[in-house]
């Protein structure tokens, strides 16, 4: 398998990724290195806890904590929660926990341009992009912006032995749902390629005994590193019929995030292997099906992972309409957005069977 092609445009971040068990206790060195004085530690009410272990670890450098940090980053918390950095004098930010956290961090950085060290205890891969979502009077945008890049991340993976196991198990697939849509992606590259394979195959091999052993730090480590190299892919590319139809769903039936991308990813695979066969060959040989989505279908299966829409309490009535907004607006996929093929495919989904395509 070679991912050369004969033209193509790469760009990465520069971004200093640290790595290791027991890496969040080395922050302080990291404040010094960066010339940090003053951090506000950012996390949501649940994690509150880890920001007094946070300011801990910042030692004379903690200026403060925000630890309201909301779902779907909310425009009034970012507001009050910039408005907390200018109060304290805050000189970096730094996030503790998963996508919710670390779009406050992003959203506060994109007010007042402070630098970020971030570290996540989820999978779900926002450290790694220059990518921001925010919502307002219940409407969601999303931007790219170099300005919202985090500069410094270290991966912790003491820090992600308490993540729950559902939560483990749809975190992973939100996060191979990235690498799978990068590997056909229009602007991937052979490095987003390589990667994407790489946290695939990472995934594969830890997420199984992760599950027999959620606190074994050294396979919550490769899962880790499967986080960074799918989110690094989703910082670089872009994405297509998937991440479309979770928006949808996730905006129009207000459906959960993570759960949802868990659920769709083999349909959306299996819709677009019959176009492009041989980009997602890798997928296939994976998860050993000539059908990536198949394949991915029997791992998530065999995973514990959510398979069907209904579970998560979507109508069977609200399929059409959701068919409907999921072709109203064009975007670019390697296989057309056909109306009734993507109907059936919510209708697989929606009844957790096998992708038919
Ligand atoms: P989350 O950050 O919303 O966390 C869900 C809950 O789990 C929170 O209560 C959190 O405190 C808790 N939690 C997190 N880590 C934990 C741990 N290790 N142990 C125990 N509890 C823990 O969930 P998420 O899936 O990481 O993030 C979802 C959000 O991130 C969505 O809004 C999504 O749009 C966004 N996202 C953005 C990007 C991007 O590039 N901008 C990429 C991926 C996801």
């Amino acid at each position: 398998m070679s991912f050369f092609r004969e033209q193509f445009t790469a760009r990465s971040a520069a971004v200093r990724v640290r790595f290791g068990a027991g890496v969040r206790k080395c922050l302080a060195e990291e404040l010094e290195t960066l010339g940090a004085r003053r951090a506000l530690i950012l996390t949501t009410p649940q994690q509150a806890d880890l920001a007094d272990a946070f300011a801990e670890y910042c030692g004379a450098r903690a200026a403060g904590a925000y630890t309201n940090a909301t779902m779907h980053t909310p425009v009034d918390v970012s507001d009050e929660a910039a408005s907390r950095a200018a109060e304290l004098g805050a000189d970096m930010l730094v996030s503790v926990g998963g996508g919710s956290t670390i779009g406050l961090g992003k959203a506060i950085a994109l007010r007042t341009g402070l630098p970020q060290v971030v570290v996540p205890t989820t999978y779900a891969g926002s450290e790694a992009t220059p990518i921001l979502g925010q919502t307002e009077n219940g409407m969601k945008t999303t931007q790219t912006n170099a300005k919202v890049q985090p500069g410094t991340i270290l991966y912790d993976a003491e820090l992600v032995t308490t993540l729950p196991v559902e939560m483990t198990v749809t975190s992973a697939l939100n996060a191979m749902a990235h690498a799978a849509e990068g590997l056909y992606a229009r602007d991937r590259s052979p490095l987003s390629s390589l990667m994407a394979v790489e946290g695939l195959r990472a995934f594969r091999d830890s997420l199984p005994n992760v599950l027999a052993a959620p606190t074994d730090v050294a396979s919550r480590g490769e899962t880790l590193y499967g986080a960074w190299l799918c989110g690094t892919v989703l910082g670089q590319v872009g994405m297509a019929l998937h991440h479309k139809l979770c928006h949808t769903l996730g905006g129009s039936f207000n459906l959960p995030h993570a759960e949802t991308h868990a659920i769709i990813l083999p349909h959306a695979l299996a819709y677009n292997a019959a176009a492009v066969p041989e980009l997602l060959a890798p997928a296939a040989e994976l998860f050993g099906d000539d059908n990536p989505g198949r394949g991915l279908y029997r791992f998530a299966r065999e995973i514990g992972a959510p398979l069907a829409l209904r579970d998560l309490g979507m109508s069977e009535a609200d399929l059409d309409k959701a068919a409907e907004l999921a072709v109203a607006n064009a975007y670019w996929n390697p296989r057309p957005i056909e109306r009734d093929a993507i109907r059936a495919l919510l209708q697989a989904a929606w009844s957790g069977d096998m992708p038919a395509f």
